[in-house]
């Protein structure tokens, strides 16, 4: 079984905008041709022609048993409307965690503004997923993306899960400690590349997760994701298999975290016909 624990349905190039039913299809393909059981969207933190906004992310997959949502935030907009809508859609169960992207907003993840996230979290047992390190676009503030603001937050908030995206790419030293000395903090390992991973830079980043590992982090903390459609399914699967990582640890990574994480109720999966989920 697998599970793609990062996807988008955003448009990032504005020349081949695709509608949200044609990313949601591109992105079932996706799944079917690599034989991903389930994917996690993650919603962006601003609405645009090329990027949904979660209601209607929500509503588009609505009974599609292998897409959950999780609903992503913008720091600079968030009222207490954005709690309401939140909280009803914890309530109506349509999404499974929050998302923030510091650094492309500025803001610290501990900013006293964003409280009220949190605590929906702690309330609805959802985690937080939180973009760290690199912004794709020149015009992001990587001091509010390092991990190391992390920290912060998971201490303020000790009964909220948190995920540290893309290892915190370049800083995975501090993205390893953050994890380690924080049981309630986890990362995926989306995200590390454009596209295909060429060969040089794959053996970099081979060795900065084994160091990690070897370093302390437990392999039960680490998910795997890939940011689709930034990435392709094929190569990080094929990253994950160059790895070399013992089959239980490889089996943790690949899905077993992920339904500990997002608590998804993979029975429920299985009874809507998708067998293949505990292969
Ligand atoms: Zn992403």
């Amino acid at each position: 079984m697998i599970i793609d624990c990062h996807t988008h349905l955003n448009n990032y190039h504005d020349e081949t905008l695709d509608d949200l039913p044609g990313c949601l299809e591109k992105l079932q393909t996706s799944m079917r041709r690599n034989r991903v059981d389930i994917s996690m969207v993650l919603t962006s933190y601003k609405v645009t022609p090329g990027r949904p906004s979660t209601r209607a992310v929500v509503d588009a997959t609505k009974g599609m048993a292998n897409i959950h949502v999780i609903a992503g935030i913008s720091y600079k907009t968030f009222s207490e409307k954005d709690v309401a809508e939140l909280r009803a859609m914890l309530e109506a169960k349509e999404i499974k965690g929050l998302k923030l992207y510091p650094g492309y907003e500025p803001f610290y993840p501990a900013d006293t503004k964003l409280a009220p996230a949190y605590q929906l979290a702690e309330e609805f047992d959802v985690p937080v997923m939180i973009h760290c390190g690199d912004t794709y676009a020149p015009q992001g503030r990587v001091k509010y993306s390092h991990p190391i603001n992390v920290d912060d937050v998971a201490v303020d908030f000790p009964k909220v899960r948190f995920l540290i995206c893309h290892l915190g790419n370049p800083w995975f030293r501090d993205c390893m400690e953050v994890v380690y000395k924080n049981n309630n903090v986890y990362t995926d390992i989306s995200g590390l590349t454009l596209g295909d991973f060429s060969d040089r830079f794959e053996a970099y980043m081979r060795t900065q997760l084994k160091e990690m590992i070897l370093w302390g982090v437990n392999p039960k903390k680490v998910l795997w994701g890939t940011d689709w459609p930034l990435v392709s399914m094929e190569s990080y699967l094929q990253f994950m298999d160059e790895l070399r990582l013992p089959p239980k640890d490889k089996e943790l990574m690949l899905w077993r975290n992920a339904v500990e994480f997002y608590k998804l109720d993979v029975q429920e999966h299985a009874k809507k016909g998708l067998g293949k989920l505990f292969g």
